[in-house]
């Protein structure tokens, strides 16, 4: 047994950028295929693009994941090119950061559209063929904040912590038939969504990170290939928290 994906087909979410496309490219240096969805078509064909251009096989889809037509179609279209679908990362996610006493209905709606719903589609359209495999692979991208909850991100931690009781209910109901399912709680990685954080916050952050520095897409990538592994055939229903050490201690 090796740590490798030969054989498999992956579905990415929020594979334009980020974290995402870190997973996505991981996954495809580890043999799989790669179904890359992102609300930015192009964004996905750039990543797709890279892919194949590396020697891995890759299908790009434009679209919002919590809509139910375009998981729908992305699942089909899977399923059409690669006949088989193993491996489900739900990453695709935003912020919409204010205090609750602030917060419109739309920042909440909209978080928890993406961040929770377009989890609970993608999961649901899988199950299908991973049952009949009897082998699947689901890991949610959920959050340090989920665990902890954080000022200014009601909704967002609100999604990231539904994400994890998800993620152990679908653990529950699917370990007989060889299905995992498993979080992920990044802590503060550079991406396009940190970049967004003031300098003094920035700051503060990184001296209570026990490493020393932010982490990277990669950091997130190479945890979530684990549990995508063989290697990872007894770990379900688990939060594996990589934060550089930010919440030891809390
Ligand atoms: P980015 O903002 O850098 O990238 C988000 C990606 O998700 C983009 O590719 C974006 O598409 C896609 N996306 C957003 N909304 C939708 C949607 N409705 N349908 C389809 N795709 C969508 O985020 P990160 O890479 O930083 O974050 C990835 C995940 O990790 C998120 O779930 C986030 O909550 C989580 N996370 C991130 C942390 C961090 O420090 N960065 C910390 C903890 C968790 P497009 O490119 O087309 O706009």
């Amino acid at each position: 047994m090796r740590l490798s994906l030969e054989g498999r087909v992956a579905l990415v979410t929020g594979a334009g950028r980020g974290i995402g496309k870190a997973v996505a490219q991981t996954l495809a240096a580890a043999g799989a295929q790669v179904a890359a969805l992102s609300r930015t078509e192009a964004n996905a064909q750039e990543v797709a693009h890279a892919i194949e251009t590396a020697g891995g096989r890759a299908l790009a889809f434009g679209g919002d994941v919590a809509d139910p037509s375009t998981v729908e179609t992305v699942i089909e279209q899977t399923l059409k090119h690669w006949e088989r679908l193993d491996i489900v990362v739900n990453n695709a996610g935003i912020t919409r950061d204010t205090l609750l006493l602030r917060m419109k209905d739309e920042d909440w709606d909209a978080v928890l559209q993406t961040n929770l719903k377009g989890a609970f589609l993608c999961s649901r359209a899988a199950l299908k063929p991973m049952m009949r495999q009897r082998w699947g692979r689901i890991v949610n991208i959920s959050s340090v904040v989920g665990l902890t909850g954080n000022a200014g991100q009601a909704n967002y931690a609100a999604s990231k912590a539904a994400l994890i009781a998800f993620t152990k209910s679908v653990a529950l109901e699917m370990g007989s038939r060889g299905i995992t399912c498993n979080a992920v709680a990044p802590g503060l990685i550079e991406t396009d969504m940190t970049q967004a954080m003031p300098p003094q916050a920035r700051e503060y952050a990184l001296q209570r990170i026990p490493v020393g520095r932010f982490g990277t897409p990669e950091d997130i990538a190479y945890g979530v290939l684990y549990l995508c592994s063989d290697y990872a055939a007894y770990i379900t229903g688990q939060v594996f928290v990589i934060d550089g050490g930010l919440t030891v201690g809390i």
